[in-house]
């Protein structure tokens, strides 16, 4: 698989808990956000997000291809989230899992608003906990993206140091 999207360094991880739509209890989820980025499409590059603005972000969905330290970063922090085949999507992307083995698919943590990684209000943004990962340049994904509430997230969410994969935060 190639990959069609561009991100731009840095990376967030996100995480937030919710309950689990089968066995009710509260599960962990991560998601990838960034700055900005481009997408190829037909051979054409298209420019996502704005590289200047540091506090809004993009959200990436649907993630079926991504560098192996930011899976690493990931799976750290939810060891189920992992690739799985979705008949609704018609495709198998990296999402996360609950311990009694469902899955929370992306629609559900971001199209859900006030739900997952969508807040409506700084009170649900701080729900969610984030941390900027060390990497640096252009690293390439196969997803989709969304232009959700980033800049709520980032502006009320809990930032933390990127200590999972062992890097300083700088
Ligand atoms: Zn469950």
């Amino acid at each position: 698989m190639s990959p069609n999207l561009k991100a731009n360094c840095p990376i967030y991880l996100l995480s937030t808990t919710l309950p689990c739509w089968k066995c009710g209890r509260e599960q962990t989820v991560i998601a990838l956000a960034v700055h900005s980025g481009v997408t190829v499409e037909d051979g054409e590059e298209l420019e996502f997000g704005d590289p200047a603005d540091q506090s809004d972000s993009v959200m990436l969905t649907y993630i079926e291809m991504l560098p192996s330290e930011v899976l690493t970063a990931a799976v750290e922090i939810n060891p189920r989230f992992e690739r799985r085949s979705s008949k609704t999507a018609d495709t198998a992307y990296y999402c996360n899992g609950c311990d009694c083995g469902a899955f929370a698919g992306d629609h559900y943590l971001f199209s859900d608003p006030g739900e997952g990684f969508f807040p409506t209000t700084a009170e649900e943004a701080a729900r969610i906990h984030y941390q900027r990962l060390p990497f640096k340049g252009v690293m390439p994904f196969n997803a989709s993206w969304s232009h959700g509430t980033g800049r709520l997230i980032l502006g009320h969410g809990q930032r933390e140091p990127a200590d999972v994969v062992g890097g300083a935060d700088q």
